[in-house]
Parts: structure tokens; sequence; C-alpha cells
């Protein structure tokens, strides 16, 4: 595959397809998509196939069609990915997705590799929360192990719950979960690593995120992701484990893990077994992009270099999307539009933005603010 042209076959056809699709087409690849979705905005960069995720038939025969098949979205059904791996190279790999699904199994891999969690227990029913809740403390979340995202299908126990409460939330969310300790952070980062097929791997600098309403609202990347209690052999460390797992699970393509900040320690969170929202700011403001190495890893191209010198910044655009025109031309602001229709709290776009301090790009990020009132999502507004 290390041809001209390889193509690319993308499970899912949202955004984050479309921005591989347009960092890989320079460089030779074609992309196509597949999508139940009508809507999917990946269909302006290749060809989107409309079929249920259920179609297997339709799924394999999409599939022959590309050298290599790579996914965008975390839940597509295992059934869909197996169908595709019998036809075709699947990266980064269909097992990975099965264990990044499950909150037990993902943590079970995160400890594996040597990477810290916040204290939690496996909880599958009422009878098992007293104990739960007697080993791991109040204030905990309970989450569910899968099929939650976003913050969605997770319940607070505060340090007033009591159990029988508790239980109710458990039967709210009705499923399988894990009491997780609720945390102290003192911030979100995210730390991704891209692993190529012949086992090189090149990791961005951290990430700093803000999550409102358990959705990331924005990051800061490169000298701006720096924070007072998180210290250079922290992020090391962390980066190696990250290293680690992608190399466990002979990963090849993007791999992100979030993390929360807490007493100076990164306690891994979740992983993203695909390019993720942290690290969009890579695409204008880093040597290489996210999209860019993910793909260059499937296709099994050299990585690009990842270092970013200048403090950057991804402000999400929630809702609905600005009109170019207010959005300062100067180099240092990047709109993307994903070209999806406004609807209350959908990500229809980013805003990266760059500067030369981190005060001036702190002060940039208040003028927009105050310009595009709508589609930024004001911190602490949840
Ligand atoms: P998650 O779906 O696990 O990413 O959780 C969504 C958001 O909820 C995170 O970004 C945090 O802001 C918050 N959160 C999740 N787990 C914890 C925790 N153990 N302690 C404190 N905050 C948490």
């Amino acid at each position: 595959m290390s041809g001209t042209e390889v193509r690319i076959g993308v499970l899912g056809g949202g955004q984050l397809g479309r921005m591989l699709a347009l960092a890989g087409t320079p460089l030779g690849a074609r992309f196509g998509f597949l999508d139940p979705s009508e809507e999917a905005c990946a269909a302006a960069t290749g060809p989107v196939r409309r079929v249920p995720w259920s179609d297997l038939d339709a799924v394999r025969a999409w599939a022959r069609e590309f050298d290599v098949v790579t996914y965008e979205f975390e839940n597509v059904p295992p059934e869909t990915l197996a169908a595709a791996a019998a036809v075709v190279e699947v990266a980064p790999g269909h097992g990975v997705l099965g264990l990044a699904c499950d909150r037990l199994t993902e943590k079970e891999a995160f400890t594996a590799i040597g990477l810290e969690v916040p204290p939690y227990v496996a909880v599958a029913e009422a009878a098992e929360l007293p104990a739960a809740l007697a080993a791991i403390g109040r204030p905990a979340m309970l989450k569910a192990r899968r099929g939650g995202y976003d913050g969605k299908g997770q319940a607070v126990i505060g340090a007033d719950v009591d159990d029988a409460a508790a239980a109710a939330a458990l039967a709210g969310i009705g499923r399988p979960c894990l009491l997780e300790q609720r945390v102290p952070f003192e911030a979100e980062m995210s730390i991704a690593v891209a692993r190529a097929r012949d086992g090189r791997t090149e990791a961005w600098p951290v990430s700093r995120n803000v999550h409102v309403g358990g959705m990331l609202a924005e990051t800061r990347g490169g000298p701006a992701a720096a924070h007072p209690a998180l210290a250079p052999e922290t992020v090391a460390a962390a980066t190696d484990g990250v290293r680690r797992l992608a190399e466990s699970l002979d990963y090849v393509g993007v791999l992100a893990v979030e993390f929360f900040l807490a007493g100076g320690r990164l306690l891994a969170n979740e992983m993203a077994a695909r390019v993720h929202n942290s690290f969009h700011w890579t695409m204008d403001f880093a040597a290489t992009g996210q999209f860019e190495n993910h793909v260059r890893a499937v296709a099994g191209w050299p990585l690009g270099a990842t270092d970013a010198p200048r403090p950057a910044a991804m402000l999400n655009l929630v809702g609905e999307v600005p009109a170019v025109a207010d959005v300062p031309a100067d180099g240092r602001h990047r709109l993307h539009r994903y070209g999806k229709s406004s609807r209350a709290g959908r990500k229809v776009g980013h805003l990266n933005l760059v500067a030369d301090d981190v005060a001036e790009l702190e002060a940039r990020i208040a003028a927009l603010r105050g310009r595009l009132r709508g589609p930024l999502v004001p911190p602490g507004s949840a």
C-alpha cells in the first residue's frame, strides 16, 4: 500500500471523517464513507454509502472497494467492523473498539500498562451499591459501562445522596455501571499519539481542556496548555504510557487518552480509538496535524513531526456556525465549518487560534467571546 494512491474507507461520515479526507486528499489518498445518516457531512469530501450498520452484505461490498478501512465513529457495532475486517484490513484494528467502548475493559487496559486511574468499582445491580459506595466514598460518579458519551449515561452521587437515591440513579441509567471516585481535579488534559505500521510513534504536546455539561467546549494546545500543577516529567510519563498502550494494542493510527490532573498526578479517564476533538488545533498549528498523521499511519506512510511551538487554542462552535466574515482572516484564526445544519447542542464547527504568547491568545479568545456570543460555549455555563 505504499503506492501513490491509497483508497481509504471510513466507517462514519461525520466531521472527523470529513477532516480526515481534507487532510489526506492532498497526499493522494481517496476517501469513501459508510454511514446510515442522511446528513453525513463527510459527503462533501467523498461518496457516502448510506446503508444501515446491520446490513453486513452491504458493508462487505463497500469495504472491498478500499485498500484499508478506518473509523471515525466509536459506536460502530462490532459485527459491522468484523464484516469489514473479513474482506480488508481495518486500522486501528478491530479489537480496539470493543475494548474502548466498555469503561471497565478500558480502565483495565490503562492499569495494565501502568497508567493511573481514579478509584472505581463495577456495579451491575442495586444490591452491589452499598459496598461499592463504602469502598469509593462520596462524592462519586455512576457511569454506564457502555454507550455513554459527552456526559450522557452518568449520575453524580453527591455527599448527601443516600443509598436508596443512589440505587434510583443506577436504575435510571438502566445498564451495568462503574462507580468512580469524583476527583477534585485541577484541570482536564489529553494526550494523543500516532502510531505507524512499523511501530514508530509521534506524540503531540499535551492539550488542556474545558468541558461544559460533559461536552468539550475549548482546548489549549502547545505552550498554552501549561498548568502550574503539571510537571513536564508527569506529561512525559503519561505520554510514554499512551505510547505503551498503543503498542500493547498493536495500534495503527491516532490514539487519544483523556486525563484528570489531580494533585499533580495525571489519572486516565477514557480513551478514544480515533482522532479526538481536543487535538483539532493541531490541524492548523502543529507541524503535522492529527488528521494527516492518522491518514499517514493507516496508509502505511511515514508519520509527520508533531511539534507545536506556539500557543494555540480550539473553540468548539455549538448550535450555530458564524459567518466567515465574522472571523478575522489574519492567519491566526482558522474557521472550520462542518456543513451540518444548526441544532441546539450540536457541534457544528470549531475555531482554531494561535498567538505569539499566551496573554495574546487569551485576549483573542476574550474578543471572540464578545463577538460570537451564540456559538461559543462560555466556560461555566453548564
Ligand atoms: P466522561 O464521559 O467520562 O468523559 O465524563 C464527562 C465529564 O464529566 C468529564 O470531562 C469530567 O468533566 C466529568 N467527570 C467524569 N468523571 C469524573 C470523575 N471521576 N471525577 C470528576 N469529574 C468527572
